[in-house]
């Protein structure tokens, strides 16, 4: 069966009206859940063999957040779907005004590789829960996990409801050029826009999740130990290849010297070795040498080792960077962290606000007066004030980025809402029908309807 076949049997299939019944979503959620559960050796593996990701990262950052959502919408879908009263203006009486949520219909969800399991699962689960059928193409380039998952899917649920679609960039390609109703993207700023440009040619809704340039700040109102911890865990876990990693870190020049032996300290506490547990491989040669080439040996502080054939970049921060570097110009995307040392806080605040919107943004203060500026002053996706990263497992915070770093957003509610259309429908009784607002028009009725509205 081609994916064409594939797609128009799922448009058929919603028609039947089968997945807006809330018993059916629930059991495929269930089925989904147990199978995730059930084949949890063989996502480890995959995984593992994409790149070394270790079984304790794999389930904190992507089974777990998987089951987690799962069960948040098997226990929720029936206070999310159900019809939302609102109040009728006076305009509108005798009336009453609800909002339906509706699924759209067939929905395309594209992966990326770095969270492979969360970052295609989260999205089609939040399609399901919301009453769509869907095509998933998760991301190529973690081959293993993309082939895992079409084999836990499409061995156990019906192409015509779910089908992953296994596929490099001519298969995207081909995809796009069929319509759907919604385009969940995952994945850079770059394929971003081929994506949405696709999407116009059939005017379909579009959530991009894209990645960007996220600071952290570190001020000398932080507690720096809780700082230095937090952020070379948020840094380093999967070896830098998180879209809400800290990409670079600001530090006030006055505790610039104390922070950064810190850093270097809970580096060596972590253990992140090339054969160890804690610390993950680069993806790919590709994006190894790209790595490799932004380290600037007069730059580095710390680390600045590698070894292509493990595909392993030790932690690496690099010092007296200039806001030119290369290292400063695009997402690094991998384990290198350049500092950069500040002395006015103000000014620091001014020159984040204008380069563009990165997808997160942290500050390390204990500082009201410094903790307000950055809320109000920096536009970023969303964030976290003296912690990094966590921010994205609080399922009641939409996650999604502004302007560069993407639009829309998903978890929890929010992704339910990402997959539905809100239907507003306003009823009427037919009885007591004033004639205030029927022609013929007179001053009196005008005189009337100023003082109503
Ligand atoms: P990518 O843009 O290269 O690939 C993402 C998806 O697009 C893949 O499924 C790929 O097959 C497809 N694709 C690639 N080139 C294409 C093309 N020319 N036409 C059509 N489809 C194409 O991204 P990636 O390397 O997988 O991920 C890294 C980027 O994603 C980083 O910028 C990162 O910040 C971002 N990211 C964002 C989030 C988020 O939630 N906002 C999460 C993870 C990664």
């Amino acid at each position: 069966m081609d994916i064409q076949e594939i797609v128009s049997n799922q448009k058929a299939f919603f028609k039947t009206q089968k997945t807006k019944n809330i018993k059916f979503r629930k059991m495929y959620l269930e089925k989904l859940k147990e199978l995730i559960t059930k084949n949890e050796e063989l996502l480890y593996k995959a995984i593992e063999q994409d790149f070394g990701k270790s079984r304790f990262d794999t389930f904190t950052t992507e089974i777990s957040f998987v089951l987690k959502d799962i069960e948040y919408y098997i226990k929720n879908l029936k206070s999310l779907s159900k019809p939302k009263k609102v109040s009728t203006n006076l305009a509108n009486q005798i009336g009453r005004s609800l909002i339906y949520p509706e699924p759209l219909g067939c929905v395309l969800v594209i992966g990326a590789w770095n969270y492979p399991y969360q970052l295609s699962l989260s999205p089609l689960i939040a399609a399901l829960a919301a009453g769509n059928c869907s095509i998933l193409k998760p991301s190529e380039i973690a081959e293993n996990t993309m082939r895992a998952m079409s084999q836990i899917i499409n061995e156990n649920f019906p192409p015509e409801y779910i089908y992953v679609y296994e596929g490099g960039i001519e298969e995207t390609t081909d995809l796009l050029k069929l319509k759907f109703d919604k385009i969940f993207f995952t994945g850079s700023t770059k394929v971003g826009k081929i994506i949405y440009k696709a999407a116009a040619e059939n005017l379909t809704p579009v959530t991009l999740e894209l990645g960007g340039k996220s600071p952290v700040i570190v001020t000398k109102e932080a507690n720096l130990e809780v700082s230095a911890k937090r952020i070379i865990w948020g840094k380093f876990l999967n070896a830098g290849q998180t879209c809400v990693a800290p990409d670079y870190l600001l530090v006030e020049e006055s505790v610039q010297e104390q922070f950064l032996e810190m850093l270097r300290k809970y580096i060596k506490e972590f253990k992140y070795e090339p054969d160890s547990q804690q610390y993950t491989r680069i993806i790919n040669k590709k994006n190894f040498q790209r790595l490799v080439q932004l380290i600037n040996k007069d730059n580095i502080y710390f680390g600045g080792n590698y070894n292509e054939d493990k595909l392993y970049i030790e932690p690496t921060i690099l010092t007296n960077v200039n806001w030119q570097d290369d290292v400063m110009q695009e997402e690094i995307f991998g384990p290198i962290l350049p500092v950069i040392s500040f002395s006015s806080f103000n000014q620091t605040m001014n020159v984040i606000s204008e380069l563009e919107k990165p997808l997160a943004a942290y500050l390390f203060s204990n500082n009201s007066e410094e903790k307000e500026i950055f809320k109000q002053k920096i536009s970023f996706g969303g964030g976290c004030i003296n912690d990094v990263i966590m921010h994205l497992s609080n399922d009641n915070l939409p996650f999604g980025g502004v302007g560069n770093s993407g639009m829309g957003n998903y978890h929890g509610r929010y992704g339910f809402e990402t997959f539905s259309h809100l239907k507003s429908v306003l009823e009427k009784v037919t009885w007591g029908e004033p004639d205030i607002k029927y022609p013929p028009y007179s001053e009196k009725k005008l005189n009337w309807i100023k003082k109503l509205l």
